[in-house]
């Protein structure tokens, strides 16, 4: 492509973006500006998708949902830059220690060759004099010998506990990336990682598995009244409140945004709609008070649907079951819950009303 086109194009992505910028009264920061410019180009589906979401309402996200979308979607990962400095610092560790063996095996040889040497002089009728200054030489170089294994072993001890540090970074990080900052409860990634897994499992052993997809109701609407900050805390408490009392195998994610889920291995579907329910209560029952004024909140409450494995299904199928029977619940009203098989119940009654 000629280079006047590629500036063209270019121009026109900077100025669109700028576009947007203004639209939302969005300051045009460097990492602003680079996701309005992302969005833009069309590189990032995903991204485009939510703010598509968000422009098709007829809403322009404002700085704080800007910011969020650039940690979500460009923010150079914090977890990579570890794992990089981790294995750099492991790489010079190795390296170091490398040289001191290389170090110490040579003057290992030097030392053996020396007292071979000291041996090989030594006739069998050696004089005092010889054998005095045998003896020297095999002072001195043991001396030195030992300076050498006492360095060595320092440096060994030095490694050993720079990587027992490095070992616990990489721990950390691996149990980071696994955890969404906010909420500090498992992300996306582990969820996925997780219903990929429960769902082999389930298909191999023929156990019960079920999922629960669970959304915020009118938390927009919370946020407006609340602000961001606000509901930021109210994303934590809600975190907090679904994953306590749970089992040690089931699974509690922020899936997104405001919506978490729930796996609950060899739960079938009737005890996971008790679970569910018991959840809903939970959090439609906790007074919610702002932190700093002790503001009555009044409450908040989570609409979810449950679906469960059926032989065959992928992860996306049965995703998809939660996620409509979550929509069943929005529907009928909010603050409910809403099996796969209680859907069109749920719906008629909607439509009923
Ligand atoms: P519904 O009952 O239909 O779910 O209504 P809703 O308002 O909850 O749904 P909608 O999808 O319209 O809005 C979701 C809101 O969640 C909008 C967005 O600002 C808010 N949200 C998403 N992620 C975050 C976050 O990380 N922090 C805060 N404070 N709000 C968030
Ligand atoms: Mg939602
Ligand atoms: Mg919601």
């Amino acid at each position: 492509m000629a280079s006047n086109e590629k500036y063209q194009i270019a121009l026109k992505y900077g100025k669109n973006a700028l576009k947007l910028h203004e639209r939302g009264l969005i300051p045009p920061y460097p990492k602003f500006y680079e996701l309005f410019y992302t969005y833009s180009c069309g590189t990032h589906p995903e991204l485009n998708e939510r703010l598509n979401k968000l422009f098709a309402k007829g809403e322009n996200p404002n700085a704080e949902v800007i910011e969020a979308l650039y940690d979500k979607f460009l923010n150079p990962s914090v977890v990579e830059e570890r794992l990089a400095a981790a294995a750099d610092m492991m790489a010079d560790q190795i390296h170091s220690v490398n040289q001191s063996i290389d170090t110490a095996m040579t003057k290992n040889d030097a030392y053996s060759s020396v007292l071979q040497s000291a041996v090989d002089g030594l006739g069998i009728n050696a004089d005092q004099q010889t054998l005095n200054a045998f003896a020297q030489k095999i002072i001195t170089e043991t001396a030195s010998m030992q300076k050498t294994n006492a360095m060595l072993e320092k440096k060994l001890a030095k490694a050993k506990e720079d990587v027992t540090s490095l070992k616990a970074e990489i721990d950390d990080v691996r149990r980071d990336s696994m955890l969404d900052p906010l909420t500090k409860i498992n992300n996306r990634k582990s969820f996925d990682l997780t219903i990929t897994k429960s769902i082999r499992n389930a298909e191999e052993s023929g156990e019960d598995l079920s999922l629960l997809m669970i959304d915020i109701d009118h938390f927009k609407q919370f946020n407006d009244n609340h602000g961001h900050q606000t509901g930021d805390q109210v994303l934590r408490l809600v975190a907090a409140t679904l994953s306590s009392g749970m089992r040690d195998t089931d699974l509690t994610a922020r899936y997104g945004g405001e919506e978490f889920c729930v796996i609950l291995p060899k739960s079938a579907l009737a005890d996971s709609i008790i679970v569910a329910e018991k959840l809903r209560h939970a959090v439609e029952t906790r007074k919610l008070h702002k932190r700093s004024t002790n503001e009555d909140l009044g409450r908040i409450t989570i609409s979810i649907g449950v679906a469960s494995f059926r032989s065959g299904d992928t992860d996306e199928m049965l995703i998809e079951r939660a996620d409509s029977a979550l929509y069943a619940a929005k529907r009928a009203g909010r603050n409910q819950v809403v099996d796969e098989n209680s859907k069109l119940l749920a719906i008629k009654k909607e439509n009923a009303a």
